[in-house]
C-alpha cells in the first residue's frame, strides 16, 4: 500500500485486502473520468459523464439513488430519478461502484470499492470505519461448493439521547 498523502478524516486509506476487486486508485482529476468509464466497459455518454463526475471527483463517498438526483438537480443536469438508478446500477456492474445492502429501505452505493467495514446512522447516513479497527478472528466454514467473497462488516450507531434532568 502506498501513502497517497490524502488526510481528510475518515478516508480510505487505500487497499490491503481487496483481492479480485476490480479497484482503482480514487483520483480526483476530472478529465479521468472518461478513461474511467471506457476502461470499466461503459461508453461515456453525456449523462454517465456528469453523474460520475458528481460521484467521482469529490473522493470516497456513499450515496443513495435520492441523494444523487437531488444532487444532479443541483448541478441543473437533466436527468430522472429512474436514470440515476440505472447509472449506479451500471457502475456498480461494471466495479466502479459497489453496492452496500445496509438498509431495507434504501440502497448506498460505494464510490471506494476496496474491502471496508461501514457504520450505519439510524435515520440514515453511512461512514466508513476506520482501517484495521475490526479484527475478524474466525470464520464460518462456507457451505459445501461455496467460497467466501469477502466480509462486510456493519456497525449500527445512534443519537446518545440525552437524558433529562442530566447535566454534562
Ligand atoms: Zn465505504
Amino acid at each position: 500500500m502506498t501513502a497517497d498523502g490524502s488526510n481528510d478524516g475518515m478516508a480510505h486509506a487505500g487497499c490491503e485486502t481487496s483481492r479480485n476487486v476490480r479497484s482503482w486508485r480514487p483520483d480526483p482529476s476530472v478529465q479521468d473520468i472518461s478513461g474511467r468509464l471506457r476502461s470499466a466497459g461503459l461508453r461515456p455518454t453525456q449523462q454517465r459523464l456528469s453523474l460520475a463526475r458528481l460521484l467521482f471527483a469529490q473522493g470516497d463517498r456513499h450515496v443513495s439513488a435520492e441523494i444523487l438526483h437531488a444532487q444532479a438537480r443541483n448541478a441543473h443536469i437533466p436527468v430522472s430519478l429512474a436514470t440515476v438508478y440505472n447509472t449506479l446500477n451500471q457502475f456498480t456492474e461494471a466495479g466502479l461502484l459497489r453496492e452496500l445492502s445496509v438498509d431495507g429501505a434504501r440502497a448506498y452505493f460505494d464510490t471506494n470499492t476496496a474491502d471496508h467495514h461501514h457504520f450505519i446512522i439510524e435515520g440514515g447516513g453511512v461512514l466508513d470505519v476506520p482501517q484495521d479497527s475490526i479484527a475478524i478472528t474466525a470464520l464460518p466454514e462456507p457451505p459445501e461448493g461455496m467460497e467466501i467473497v469477502r466480509v462486510d462488516v456493519v456497525v449500527r450507531l445512534r443519537k446518545i439521547r440525552r437524558r433529562t434532568g442530566a447535566r454534562s
